[in-house]
C-alpha cells in the first residue's frame, strides 16, 4: 500500500536532540530515573520545544538542547532515540532518505559513559529502524565550537572509526565562540575527507556571510548547514554555485530563532540563491523541538512563495544528489 502522504522525501539537516517525539523522550527519561525539573508532562513538553512567548534569542534556542542531550546520554537512550527519529520521520512525513546528526561527546556525561558504547548504541538504533521502515539513514557527527581542538579531534577520529558502520560525515555546530577559528581545523578536516567522510558545516546561520566564506576557504565542505546569510554576498554565491556546494536551508528554524527577520527576508535570500543557481533544499533542523515536519516546511516554502512547485521538486532532486548516503553507496 502506498504511503498516505505521497512522495518520498529527503532530510539532510536534523539534530537528534531536536527530533525525538516528546512522549518518547518522557518515557526514556523515566526509564533511566532521570530527575526532571517537573513531574508534569505538559511542562516537560514546554521545556524541550519552542515557545514563542518565552524564547528570546538564538542562545536561548540552543539552551533547549540541555535537557534533550542529558536524557539521551546513555546507550539505551541513544539507541531508542535514533530508532524513534527514523520511524517518526517515515510515519509523519514519508522521509526515506535521512541523515541524523549528533555530538557523541555531548552524550557521554562528560566521560562517565564509554564513547564506543554510545556510538554503537546509535548504530543499533539505525539497524533496528532499518528492519521496520524503508528508510535509508545514516549519522553525521557534530564537532562543537565550544570544544577545544583535542575534543573535536576525538569526534573526528570516532567518525573515521565508524565510517563503514553508518557514520557518513562530520559537521561543526554549537554557539559562537571568539576562540574558535575554522582555519585551525583545516588539517583535521582534510584527514576526515581523505578517510571518505562527507563534510557539512553550520555557517551563515546566526553569523553573516563571511562565516560561510571562511568555511569554504579552510574546510572544503560538500554542504553548508543553513548558510542562509551567504545570500548577502554575490561573489560568495557564485563560488557556492561553481563548487556545487549544497545549502541545507531550515525555514522554520531560521524564523523561530530570529536569525532571519521574517518571511519577506527569507524570500529575498532564497531569491538570491535562485538567481546565482546555488543548490539548496529545505530541512527541519529538529521537527519535534520546532513542532514542524518536513512536509510542513515544504508547504510553507510554496505557500510563502519562497519557491514555485517546480522549483520545490528541483530542490528535492538536489537534496537526493547531495545526500552522503548516495556518496557512500549505501
Ligand atoms: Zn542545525
Amino acid at each position: 500500500m502506498p504511503h498516505p502522504l505521497g512522495d518520498e522525501l529527503t532530510e539532510l539537516h536534523v539534530h537528534l536532540g531536536g527530533a525525538v517525539d516528546p512522549a518518547a523522550m518522557w518515557g526514556i527519561a523515566h526509564a533511566q530515573g532521570i530527575r526532571l525539573p517537573t513531574k508534569d508532562y505538559w511542562e516537560f513538553v514546554d521545556l524541550i520545544t519552542v515557545n514563542p512567548k518565552r524564547r528570546k534569542s538564538f542562545e536561548d534556542f540552543l539552551e533547549l538542547y540541555h535537557w534533550t542531550e542529558l536524557i539521551q546520554s546513555s546507550p539505551i537512550a541513544l539507541e531508542q532515540s535514533v530508532y524513534e527519529v527514523i520511524g517518526g520521520a517515515y510515519r509523519k512525513a514519508n522521509i526515506t532518505t535521512l541523515e541524523l546528526r549528533y555530538n557523541p561527546l555531548k552524550r557521554n556525561r562528560g566521560g562517565e559513559q564509554d564513547l564506543d558504547h554510545i556510538i554503537m548504541a546509535s548504530i543499533r538504533g539505525l539497524d533496528r529502524a532499518a528492519l521496520e521502515y524503508p528508510v535509508k539513514a545514516g549519522l553525521i557527527f557534530c564537532l562543537d565550537r565550544t570544544f577545544d581542538h583535542r575534543m573535536n579531534e576525538i569526534v573526528v577520529d570516532k567518525a573515521i572509526q565508524y565510517r563503514k558502520r553508518g557514520v557518513l560525515a562530520i559537521d561543526i555546530a554549537g554557539p559562537k565562540n571568539p576562540d574558535f577559528h575554522y582555519a585551525d581545523y583545516a588539517a583535521l578536516f582534510k584527514k576526515a575527507r581523505k578517510a571518505g567522510l562527507g563534510v557539512t558545516v553550520h555557517a551563515g546561520e546566526d553569523e553573516d556571510w563571511q562565516s560561510v566564506d571562511d568555511v569554504l576557504t579552510h574546510l572544503e565542505p560538500d554542504r553548508i548547514g543553513h548558510g542562509i546569510h551567504a545570500a548577502q554576498d554575490a561573489g560568495l554565491c557564485k563560488r557556492l554555485a561553481e563548487r556545487g556546494i549544497h545549502l541545507e536551508i531550515c525555514p522554520s528554524s531560521n524564523l523561530d530563532t530570529k536569525v532571519v527577520r521574517d518571511l519577506d527576508e527569507l524570500r529575498e535570500f532564497i531569491g538570491v540563491f535562485r538567481k546565482h543557481k546555488v543548490h539548496f533544499s529545505f530541512n527541519t533542523d529538529g521537527p519535534e523541538m520546532l513542532q514542524t515536519t518536513l512536509r510542513d516546511e515544504l508547504k510553507l516554502a510554496v505557500r510563502a512563495n519562497l519557491v514555485s512547485r517546480d522549483e520545490l521538486a528541483q530542490c528535492g532532486e538536489w537534496a537526493r544528489e547531495a545526500s552522503f548516503l548516495l556518496k557512500s553507496g549505501a
